[in-house]
């Protein structure tokens, strides 16, 4: 028999990855704010959440997950319904510690739904401006 999934499908996001933490290492942590909290103390930095500051993020997709990235180099996981983002690479070194604000694209379900019905993680990708058009042609299976 198949087993029936109760959540509804999506791609993989922040929240995703704190929830599988809570598992592995038994916390218990509830919101975005305390996954950024927990990596950034991991990574030595100091995160002091609140109102965002900087330069906006991108979000975009890789492998099937959301992610953003940070002028440093470093990316992270990020959630769409808290959209804000640390840089575990350089503890968001341009507004000392303050989150900065992730913009997802306006198509994010279309893009979700497109994506979702690839099976292979490599074509699981849409870049920051890709057309939704584009990213229906380049595949088919
Ligand atoms: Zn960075």
């Amino acid at each position: 028999m198949r087993k029936i999934k109760a959540e509804k499908e999506h791609l993989q996001t922040a929240k995703d990855l704190r929830n599988k933490l809570n598992k592995l290492t038994g916390s218990n942590m509830q919101t975005h704010d305390d996954l950024i909290h927990k990596l950034a103390t991991q990574n030595r930095f100091v995160y002091v959440p609140g109102k965002t500051l900087g330069k906006k993020v991108y979000a975009f997709v890789d492998h099937g997950r959301w992610v953003a990235q940070c002028e440093c180099g470093g990316a992270e996981s990020v959630d769409l319904d808290s959209p804000i983002f640390f840089c575990c690479s350089c503890g968001n070194r341009s507004t000392t510690g303050r989150p900065r604000e992730v913009i997802f694209p306006k198509e994010k379900e279309r893009i979700e739904s497109i994506l979702l019905k690839r099976t292979d993680l490599r074509w699981k990708n849409w870049k920051v401006g890709e057309s939704v058009e584009s990213l229906e042609m380049e595949y088919s299976e």
